[in-house]
């Protein structure tokens, strides 16, 4: 197949890469280095199943080259993170919104067969059902959430008035190698990590208790691929691994000593998809445990030497607009 991967460079869109390219397809890469490293594919730089463009995809006269003749797009490029989301909500809606709208169009003037969009389980907000259904109330607490819940709105339009084959991938957690270590205050595994090898104690937020539903990263891009292979179209699935597990079990995992952080407004004490629908339709199936996923990222640890080490103080600082924007409702 020939495919694109917006993103390519990111976390998940790297490993995705891996795959597409062990599977043997051929693919070109979008990615404007926002947060994407070319380091994340520099081991792929002699495969001439790789092209990577250093792109912006929010105008679709720019990218519409490179779609002829393609048969799958993996729409991952996106803003992420919560505090740079509300302090920038418009750089988060251009990149998330108008990106996925200039993807969509261009993916429908060629005629893709197949397009995949990596949406966030953050548009399920505080859930009142566990394990929670594709179906549950939809509350977006931030830009973040907003936005990428905005593309997926865009992304199943497409699919219905101009029949794009289209299936929107709800992620939850998504960890391992690679996972993002920028500047900013962000997911609990590169804070943990970069703590880790600074001998410094865990920031635990709240009284670790709170669940998480951490999904191992090639769990994730199975579902990706095996979502492309199949015929389904116009669907949401949750992607997530059938389990939820409690901060306090990671910092265990882990080992080291802990320093707690006040709870944070907006956050949910649990995560954790419902994963029967894409179990039954697409025969997917989470297969790395978390213990196992754990064990693979240590034995990656050099790659968060260059991360910033956080503390309580530093994290109080960043996170004020946080507390500031989404004090309880
Ligand atoms: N977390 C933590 N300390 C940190 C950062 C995060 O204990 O310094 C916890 C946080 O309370 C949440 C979990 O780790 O329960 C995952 O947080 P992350 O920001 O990675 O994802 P999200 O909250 O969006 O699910």
């Amino acid at each position: 197949m020939k495919v694109i991967v917006t993103g390519g460079c990111g976390f998940i869109g790297s490993h995705l890469v891996d795959r597409l390219i062990a599977d043997g397809h051929n693919v070109t890469v979008l990615d404007n280095f926002s947060t994407g490293r070319l380091e994340n594919l520099q081991h792929q730089m002699s495969s001439k199943q790789l092209q990577i463009q250093n792109i912006d995809i929010t105008k679709t006269d720019k990218i519409i080259s490179y779609f002829e003749n393609i048969d799958w797009v993996f729409h991952l490029a996106a803003l992420a993170d919560i505090v740079p989301s509300i302090q920038y909500p418009g750089k988060y809606f251009q990149a998330n919104v108008d990106g996925t709208f200039s993807v969509l169009e261009a993916a429908k003037e060629c005629g893709v067969k197949r397009f995949i969009y990596s949406a966030s389980s953050s548009c399920y907000g505080i859930p009142s059902i566990y394990p929670t259904p594709e179906n549950a109330e939809i509350s977006t607490k931030y830009p973040y959430a907003l936005t990428k819940y905005l593309g997926e709105e865009l992304v199943l339009h497409w699919g219905k008035v101009y029949k794009l084959p289209t299936v929107s991938l709800r992620l939850f957690n998504v960890y391992g190698p690679r996972s993002r270590t920028s500047g900013t205050y962000g997911a609990v595994f590169g804070v943990f990590l970069a703590q880790k090898l600074a001998r410094k104690p865990y920031t635990v937020v709240g009284d670790g208790t709170q669940t998480r539903d951490f999904t191992y990263v090639t769990d994730v891009v199975d579902a990706f691929v095996t979502t492309a292979q199949s015929d389904i179209s116009n669907e949401i699935f949750n992607v997530g691994s059938g389990n939820t597990y409690s901060i306090n079990y990671l910092v265990e995992l882990l080992g080291g000593t802990v320093a707690y952080i006040p709870k944070r407004p907006g956050e949910p004490d649990c995560t954790f998809a419902d994963i029967c629908k894409i179990r039954r339709i697409l025969g997917w199936e989470p297969k790395v445990s978390f213990e196992e996923g754990v064990s693979n990222i240590l034995k990656n640890i050099h790659y968060w030497r260059e991360a910033p080490v956080w503390t309580s103080d530093s994290i109080r600082e960043a996170t004020k607009d946080w507390f500031a924007f989404l004090s309880k409702d």
